[in-house]
């Protein structure tokens, strides 16, 4: 008797993994370039949670542009390439996660120099030049999915690569709507997870980021819970490093998605 009740019992337990073993396991999105499209879903600790994630600029209008060695530097390739790796990061750990600005043909790239090009799209729309109309466009996206998304925890991400007219300097500023108590969190949380990276990685070099608030059109317009980075000055020599090395936008993306991860902890 009692050895069918433990053959039971391993049965159970046998069987049961084989159900939740049906969950999502990898995942494929083609934005993200041949070699890259196909990914392993490695964790849960993003499980239920939902991004948007938006380059800033894009389509006709190429935000700052740098020089470096003779070629110049588009803000909105960078910014681009920074949240694809982002996006596969938060995929890789469960989120659920769109992404506003597209383009077709630049999946997550490997060179330092990344290409112009003007293909982006928002989310198959053109993008418009004129500045409110483009920012309108993309607040509206997002609305019209965070209606849709049944989530607790949904999130807007900006990613600027410029420091508009800061000159010189060369922090990376992460900005939440004024009185927006969680994304003050999430700007926190991503101030400290950048420290203690830098802490780590590249202790001479100090790192000063800055959390403020910030009256921004598209803080002000888009739904959730949002942050606006700029990531770096991509006039700057020194922070071109941290651009065209591809294991640094690597990087950059990494301490993000652990920030979502840490902050989304905290709503649980
Ligand atoms: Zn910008």
């Amino acid at each position: 008797m009692r050895l069918k009740y433990t053959l039971l019992i391993l049965c159970c337990l046998v069987v049961l993994p084989g159900f939740s073993r049906k969950k999502k396991t990898s995942g494929y999105e083609p934005l993200f370039g041949k070699s890259q499209a196909a990914y392993q879903i490695t964790s849960s600790s993003l499980k239920g949670a939902t991004f948007y994630l938006v380059s800033g600029h894009g389509g006709p209008d190429p935000g700052c542009i740098g020089k470096y060695r003779g070629k110049e530097l588009h803000e909105d390739e960078y910014a681009y390439d920074i949240v694809l790796r982002l996006g596969r990061e938060l995929l890789k750990r469960g989120a659920k996660v769109h992404f506003i600005i597209q383009d077709k043909k630049d999946g997550i790239r490997n060179a330092a120099i990344l290409n112009n090009s003007k293909r982006e799209t928002c989310m198959g729309e053109a993008i418009p030049l004129n500045q409110v109309a483009r920012l309108q466009q993309r607040c509206d996206a997002i609305n019209r999915l965070y209606r849709r998304d049944n989530s607790n925890y949904k999130r807007a991400i900006f990613v600027h690569v410029d420091s508009r007219s800061r000159g010189k300097q060369t922090d990376v500023f992460f900005y939440h709507s004024p009185g927006s108590k969680y994304g003050k969190r999430l700007a926190d949380q991503l101030k400290r997870t950048f420290t203690a990276k830098y802490d780590r990685h590249q202790p001479n070099r100090g790192f000063n980021g800055t959390v403020s608030s910030r009256n921004l059109f598209v803080l002000r317009n888009s739904t959730p819970y949002a942050v606006f980075l700029e990531l770096g000055n991509i006039q700057n020599a020194r922070d071109q490093q941290r651009l065209v090395i591809p294991d640094n936008r690597q990087a950059l993306a990494n301490w993000i998605a652990e920030a979502m991860v840490s902050d989304y902890k905290k709503s649980k």
